[in-house]
């Protein structure tokens, strides 16, 4: 009797420690909340390759869009805490308590947070034959034509929704939203002409804006970008005070256990170090946190001061969504 006990809990643990060490050993899906091609899933496959190297399993990236990136958190946020399903979301995880009456997961409670990733300016842009030609223009034109502008987003919770929102707030104008599932088909939609204007992060915009295939009215950050030296701020070109950065962070579920969440940070560390991603993010006018925020500390933090931040600015505005 004794020697079985003895021997059935030799089994247990030693089962217990092989599980922890074995993670990973399949397929890791990072959930994009917005759709292929896009400013976040631009992001996620430049993390997911040398995360795959670091992890030694690959990481593959899957979108799914839908009502400003509710639809992908409210999955991850669900799904079996063991790892293999993370989420890649942005500022939007912070934005969207406020914003949605009946949000079917909590930010803070639901998710195990494994690191921030980058801050990412954000650009104010429209179809290249687009009338205004700054964004004093652009102000004074949308005002004036208020009831046929129209503004493209990814949705109630995406950053191009909050863009728009303080832009509409700052100048005191109502303009219709076409919605999106991702801003990858907003610039197809701008190229195409199909919309008026938008704002979404120079990771999608940067190359459009170059090429002179969109027209850009100002960044959204405090200063100026390396990236794209001759583009005034919003600030210093008509919105005093205006400004947004798109930050980024990866999630777990709830309950992931701690080795796995630690396996992952690691992951997230040395890819933020790769060359490749370094270079690709400079180009696109952002670049990688310091290794000490992309941690979980770091990013429960985070997004605990911007869901204050905006929470209150988002009541103001009084935009809900259901
Ligand atoms: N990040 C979104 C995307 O990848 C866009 C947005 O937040 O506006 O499409």
């Amino acid at each position: 009797m004794k020697r079985s006990l003895l021997f059935v809990s030799f089994v247990w643990l030693s089962g217990a420690t092989a599980g922890a060490q074995e993670y990973p050993n399949k397929v890791i899906t990072m959930v994009v909340p917005f759709t292929a091609g896009g400013p976040t899933d631009t992001v996620a496959r430049l993390l997911g390759a040398p995360m795959t190297k670091a992890l030694k399993q690959q990481v593959i990236v899957e979108n799914v869009g839908g009502a400003g990136g509710t639809i992908a958190a409210n999955r991850v946020a669900k799904a079996t805490p063991d790892g293999y399903m993370i989420l890649i979301h942005h500022i939007g995880m912070s934005t969207a308590p406020a914003l949605y009456r009946k949000l079917p997961y909590n930010p803070m409670t639901d998710f195990e947070p494994i690191g921030l990733i980058n801050e990412v300016p954000m650009t104010i842009v429209s179809r290249r034959d687009f009338p205004p030609k700054d964004l004093k223009e652009l102000i004074a034109y949308v005002k004036a034509n208020k009831d046929k502008v129209t503004y493209a987003n990814a949705g109630i919770g995406a950053a191009s929704h909050l863009c728009g929102m303080l832009f509409m707030t700052s100048i005191q104008t109502d303009l219709t939203t076409v919605p999106y599932k991702g801003t990858a088909d907003v610039i197809k939609d701008l190229l195409g002409g199909q919309v008026d204007f938008s704002c979404d992060q120079t990771t999608n915009t940067t190359s459009q804006i170059k090429a002179d295939k969109i027209k850009v009215y100002g960044v959204t950050t405090k200063t100026r970008l390396a990236s794209l030296p001759n583009i005034p701020t919003v600030d210093e070109a008509g919105i005093k005070g205006f400004e947004v950065a798109v930050w980024h962070g990866l999630y777990a579920p709830k309950g992931t256990p701690k080795p796995v969440i630690d396996t992952l940070v690691k992951a997230l560390q040395v890819a933020l170090k790769d060359a490749t991603v370094k270079q690709r993010f400079a180009d696109l006018g952002t670049e990688p946190v310091a290794e000490n925020r992309a941690t979980p500390e770091a990013l429960r933090a985070q997004l605990k001061a911007e869901i204050d931040k905006w929470s209150p600015i988002i009541k103001k505005a009084g935009v809900y969504a259901d």
